[in-house]
C-alpha cells in the first residue's frame, strides 16, 4: 500500500505556519521504495527527465547520498519540486501502479533524500570566458544558471525584489514550502560561484541593452507576477485583496509576524477567496490560520480545480469551505466603502469544452454572502515593465514574450523561459523550459 507522510494536526496546524507535511522516516522511505517495479514508466511524465527508477532504486537499498546525486544530475531544486510539485498530473499519473489506484509516492520520496543532505555535489567548472546575465530568481532563472554555470558560463542573477526565489518565496507560504529550503537551494548555487544582484529592477534600474554591453547573452525569467481582476463593481473596496499582494505581504514581509516584522495585516473574521487554483488554496490556508472562517468560492465544479490535489485536500482538513458554480457579479460594500458582502451568480454546467473540462453558463439566480475581505485569485499574466522598456522584443497581447523553438527571443542574444513565456504554469514546467533554454544559449555563445 502506498505510504503517506504524516502530516500536521489540522487543529494544531491552523494556529501556526510550520510545514504541514513532516516527510518520510528513513524505514518509511525504504519501504514505499521498494514498492517500485523499476519499469521507467514515469521518467516521460518529468519536465526535467530525472532518472526516477534510479534514484528510487537507491534509496530502497538504502543508499540516500547516491539518490541525490542522481536526482541533482538533473534538477537544483529538488527539496522544492518534492513539496510543490503537482505529481499526480506528471511523474504519479504515468506510475504503472496508478492504475491501482496507488503510484509511488515520488514527490515525497525526492523531498526526502533532498532533505537529507546539506552537502552537495561538487564539480569541477570549466572556465570558457563567457558570461550570461539571468534577469529574475524564480525556478526558471535558478535553473538557466546552475546549466549555465556548470557550463563555465560566469553567471548574474538580477533579482528585482530583496530576496530570491519568485513566486517560491513571496508567492507559496512557509507551511508549504518554508524559507529555510529556498535558501539551502539557493546558496548551493551560489557556492558555485553564481552572482545574485537584488533589488535590480530591469526596465527600470537598468535597461536590457545595457545589460547586453557586459553580457554575452541573457535570459528574461521574469514570470507572470501581474494578478487579473474581476471588474466587477465593489472591486476596489476596503478589504479587496489581490492574491498576489496579500501573499506577498505574508510570505515575503512575513506580516503573520507582526510587530517582530513591520508590515501589519488587518484581522478579518469572515474571507471569501474567488479561484480554484494554488493560488486561491494558498490564500484560503493563509487567512484560515490569520483566524478567519474562510470560504473558497469557485465558478466551475471542484474536480475542474487547477489546484493540487493535496492542498485541496488539506483546506478543507482545516476547515474551509467550498461552494462551487458560482461566479462573483459584485462586492457590495457599506457606507465606509468596507467589504459587507460579495454577491454571486450561481452557475450550471452545459457540456464539455474542447480543453475536457466542463462548459459553464450562468443561471441569472443570485445569492449572496456575508464577508469582510475579499481575496481574489483568478489568474496572473506578465507584467511589461521589461517588454515596454526595449524595441524589438516581440510579445503577445497577453504580455507574453515569443520565442522560437529554442526559446530565443526577436532580440539578438536573449532567451526568455518560464511564466513570462507560457503564462502562469508550474514551477517543473518553468525549469524544463529554462533547462531547454540554456542548453541552446550555451550551443549558441
Ligand atoms: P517566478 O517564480 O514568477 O519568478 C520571476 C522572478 O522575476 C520574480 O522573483 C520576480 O520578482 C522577478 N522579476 C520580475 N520582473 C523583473 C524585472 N523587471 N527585473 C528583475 N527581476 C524581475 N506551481 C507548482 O508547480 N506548484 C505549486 O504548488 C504552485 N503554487 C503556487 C502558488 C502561488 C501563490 C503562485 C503565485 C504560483 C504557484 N505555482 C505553483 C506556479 C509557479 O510558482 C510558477 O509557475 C513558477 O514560479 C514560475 O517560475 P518563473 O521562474 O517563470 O517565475
Ligand atoms: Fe517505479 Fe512507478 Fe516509475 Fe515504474 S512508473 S519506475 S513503478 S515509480
Amino acid at each position: 500500500m502506498r505510504i503517506e507522510p504524516k502530516m500536521q494536526d489540522p487543529e494544531v496546524r491552523i494556529n501556526n505556519f510550520e510545514e504541514v507535511n513532516l516527510g518520510y522516516t528513513d524505514e518509511e522511505a525504504i519501504a514505499e521504495a521498494q514498492r517500485c517495479r523499476l519499469c521507467g514508466a514515469c521518467v516521460k511524465g518529468c519536465p526535467v527527465g530525472i532518472d526516477i527508477p534510479a534514484f528510487v532504486n537507491s534509496i530502497a537499498k538504502g543508499k540516500f547520498r547516491q539518490a541525490i546525486d542522481i536526482i541533482r544530475q538533473f534538477s537544483v531544486l529538488p527539496a522544492v519540486c518534492g513539496r510543490v510539485c503537482p505529481q499526480e498530473n506528471q511523474c504519479e499519473k504515468e506510475c504503472i501502479l496508478s492504475r491501482k489506484g496507488e503510484p509511488i509516492n515520488i514527490g515525497a520520496l525526492e523531498r526526502f533524500v533532498a532533505d537529507k543532505f546539506s552537502e552537495k555535489e561538487t564539480f569541477d567548472i570549466p572556465k570558457v570566458g563567457k558570461s550570461a546575465g539571468i534577469i529574475g530568481s524564480g525556478p526558471a532563472g535558478l535553473t538557466a544558471a546552475y546549466e549555465l554555470r556548470k557550463a563555465g558560463f560566469d553567471v548574474t542573477i538580477y533579482e528585482s525584489l530583496h530576496a530570491p526565489g519568485g513566486v517560491l518565496r513571496y508567492g507559496i507560504p512557509n507551511f508549504r514550502l518554508p524559507d529555510k529550503i529556498i535558501d539551502k537551494e539557493v546558496d548551493y548555487l551560489l557556492s558555485l560561484g553564481v552572482k545574485l544582484q537584488l533589488n535590480f529592477l530591469i526596465g527600470k534600474t537598468v535597461y536590457i541593452n545595457e545589460l547586453l554591453e557586459i553580457h554575452d547573452g541573457l535570459l528574461i525569467a521574469t514570470g507572470a507576477g501581474l494578478p487579473s481582476r474581476l471588474n466587477i463593481p465593489g472591486e476596489n473596496g476596503v478589504g479587496v485583496y489581490l492574491a498576489n499582494e496579500f501573499l506577498t505581504r505574508i510570505n515575503l514581509m512575513h506580516a503573520y509576524e507582526f510587530p517582530i516584522y513591520h508590515t501589519p495585516i488587518k484581522k478579518f473574521s469572515k474571507v471569501v477567496v474567488v479561484g480554484g487554483g494554488n493560488v486561491a488554496m494558498d490564500s484560503a490556508r493563509v487567512a484560515r490560520r490569520l483566524g478567519a472562517d474562510v470560504t473558497i468560492v469557485y465558478r466551475r465544479e471542484e474536480e475542474d480545480m487547477p489546484a493540487r490535489r493535496e492542498e485541496r485536500i488539506h483546506a478543507k482538513e482545516e476547515g474551509i469551505n467550498f461552494i462551487t458554480l458560482a461566479n462573483p457579479v459584485e462586492i457590495i460594500l457599506d457606507e465606509y466603502k468596507n467589504v459587507k458582502q460579495i454577491k454571486l451568480e450561481k452557475m450550471k454546467v452545459s457540456g464539455k469544452g474542447l480543453d475536457g473540462r466542463n462548459k459553464i453558463e450562468g443561471t441569472l439566480e443570485y445569492f449572496t454572502i456575508d464577508a469582510d475581505a475579499v481575496i481574489t485569485a483568478i489568474g496572473q499574466t506578465p507584467n511589461r515593465i521589461i517588454q515596454e522598456n526595449v524595441k524589438g522584443l516581440n510579445f503577445d497581447s497577453h504580455g507574453r514574450v515569443i520565442v522560437d523553438e529554442n526559446l530565443k527571443t526577436s532580440l539578438n542574444r536573449v532567451w526568455a523561459a518560464g511564466d513570462i513565456v507560457t503564462g502562469a504554469a508550474t514551477v517543473i514546467l518553468a525549469m524544463g523550459e529554462a533547462k531547454r533554454a540554456a542548453a541552446d544559449m550555451i550551443k549558441t555563445l
